[in-house]
């Protein structure tokens, strides 16, 4: 009806198709992650975040706020753990950013 109606249309075309062009093991992390997920927030950081590498937790975020300004690293809040969400490398916070940022990339 409105023209919000239409956006809201689009919007959800696009997903579709960002979604269709997904490979099958990116989808299945995804239906996971919807699966799992308790609110938006949550479902955003299961996407974004995986599981903390050093105890499993997904009670973990980016670092996007202070002190550590990056949101390409990840935090364990339940062991305190840093590392990079771009290699999966453990990180300390007194050696940000990652050394991948230095490496070449394909
Ligand atoms: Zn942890
Ligand atoms: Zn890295």
């Amino acid at each position: 009806m409105g023209k919000s109606d239409k956006n809201q249309k689009s919007i959800n075309n696009h997903a579709t198709e960002m979604f269709a062009m997904l490979d099958h093991e990116t989808k299945n992390a995804l239906l996971t992650a919807f699966e799992k997920a308790t609110s938006f927030d949550d479902l955003i950081s299961n996407i974004m975040i995986g599981p903390c590498p050093s105890c499993g937790s997904t009670n973990t975020i980016d670092g996007e706020e202070p002190p550590i300004n990056d949101n390409t690293v990840g935090i364990c809040l339940s062991c305190g753990s840093l590392w990079c969400l771009e290699c999966n490398r453990r990180l300390e916070a007194d050696k940000l950013p990652c050394s991948c940022w230095y490496e070449d990339s394909e």
